[in-house]
């Protein structure tokens, strides 16, 4: 069974212009976005409810929750567009995949997040 989205070719543009149009990167594995406290601070109480599950057990972990094969704050209300829904404060992160990093390109060519990011969990 394939996962996420069909696979983009080519560099997309470096100031994320063609980012919408691709949204590959928000689309992963449930528990993938960790956020830190900074995170939670900037996102607030309302979105912190709505969009993120706390482990009730320690270290207490945060993520932002899953809709189905991605990221339950991505927008997918269009298709063909993938706007983040919550860009301006979005978790520290999803702010390590910039637009044609290592990161954005593998998961341009797989279709969803793959493995060279890791989020830090502390
Ligand atoms: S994979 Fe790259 S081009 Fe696609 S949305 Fe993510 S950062 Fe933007
Ligand atoms: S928070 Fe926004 S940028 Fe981060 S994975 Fe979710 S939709 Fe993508």
């Amino acid at each position: 069974m394939t996962f996420g989205l069909p696979p983009l070719e080519g560099v997309p543009a470096a100031d994320g212009s063609d980012c919408v149009a691709c949204g590959r990167c928000c689309h992963h594995q449930p528990e993938t976005v960790t956020l830190l406290e900074a995170d939670e601070i900037r996102m607030g109480e309302p979105l912190l409810t709505r969009l993120t599950v706390l482990h009730d057990r320690p270290p207490f972990f945060r993520f932002v929750k899953n809709d189905g094969e991605a990221c339950a704050a991505l927008d997918r209300s269009v298709a063909g567009n993938y706007p983040c829904s919550i860009y301006e404060v979005r978790p520290a992160g999803c702010r390590e995949v910039d637009a044609g990093s290592p990161a954005c390109l593998e998961a341009r060519s797989l279709g969803h997040l793959g493995t060279s990011v890791d989020f830090k969990r502390v």
